[in-house]
């Protein structure tokens, strides 16, 4: 087994499926104390038991800031320190702006945007305390925007955004700030999406591709996470090869 994050402890955002399960996963390989959130108690209960190292899975949903709290507070609580945010839940439902259902915007704001933003709040006392790492799991969206995802990419330029502030905030007291942009990866994310024009592309694209696997992110987290301290690595922007 890796001992690179012997010691540390990590908690990852919508660790239940996808890029954070992989990530969670990754993170205890290499010999972190884990806690896993998400609203599905039961998948994060079956990555307990498939972690190589202990993971705590959490009931948490990253729109609700109590609950985010309290998280973090669990997190502290069991493992006695946070030194590695993972801030990855997030949901796409990507659609035309004209007659869109406004609760889905809602939605993606309150999920991928504040709820990431409550997490820092409320992890922040700790990572200042252990010199510790906050990963963003933003998107090529917060890069670039196109039609039809004018708000999911709302929220990743505000992470972009919101990740840069709190970069320069904090790094003179070594708090280290990763954004990840993400291209195409093969998880459950398109499922969410109603408008069934928007699913059948996205499952196109899926289809015209090589994509990456959420194990691909998860190894990017982990080569960040583990950088000496004087190494801060800022941004990683990673797409399938064969996405344009
Ligand atoms: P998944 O749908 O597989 O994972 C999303 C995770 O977010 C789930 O674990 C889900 O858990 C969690 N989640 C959603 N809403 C909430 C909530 N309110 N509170 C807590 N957890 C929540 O998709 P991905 O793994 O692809 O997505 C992970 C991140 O990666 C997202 O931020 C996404 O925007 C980003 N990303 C994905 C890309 C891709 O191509 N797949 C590309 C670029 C970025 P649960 O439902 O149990 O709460």
């Amino acid at each position: 087994m890796n001992t690179t994050l012997n010691g540390k402890v990590a908690l990852v955002t919508g660790a239940s499926s996808g890029i954070g399960e992989a990530t969670a996963l990754a993170l205890s390989a290499a010999g972190a104390r884990v806690a896993a959130g998400g609203r599905r108690a039961d998948r994060l209960k079956l990555l307990a038991d498939q972690a190589p190292g202990e993971l705590l899975p959490l009931e948490l949903d990253v729109t609700d800031q109590e609950s985010v709290r309290a998280a973090v507070a669990q997190t502290v609580e069991r493992f006695g320190a946070l030194d590695i945010l993972v801030n990855n839940a997030g949901v796409m439902l990507n659609g035309p702006i004209a007659g869109a259902d406004t609760t889905q915007w809602t939605r993606m704001v309150e999920t991928n945007l504040l709820g990431s933003m409550y997490a820092v709040h409320a992890a922040l006392p700790h990572l200042l305390e252990r010199r510790g790492i906050v990963v963003q799991v933003s998107s090529t969206s917060g890069r670039t925007a196109s039609a039809y995802s004018g708000v999911y990419a709302a929220t990743k330029f505000g992470i972009n955004a919101f990740s840069e502030s709190l970069r320069q905030e904090v790094t003179a007291q070594g708090v280290r700030v990763v954004v990840v942009e993400p291209g195409f990866v093969a998880t459950e994310l398109t499922t969410h999406i109603t408008d069934p024009t928007m699913r059948a592309a996205a499952r196109e694209l899926a289809e015209s591709m090589r994509t990456l696997r959420p194990e691909d992110i998860a190894a990017a987290v982990l080569y960040a996470a583990t950088q000496p301290e004087h190494v801060a690595v800022n941004e990683l922007l990673i797409r399938p090869t064969d996405q344009t």
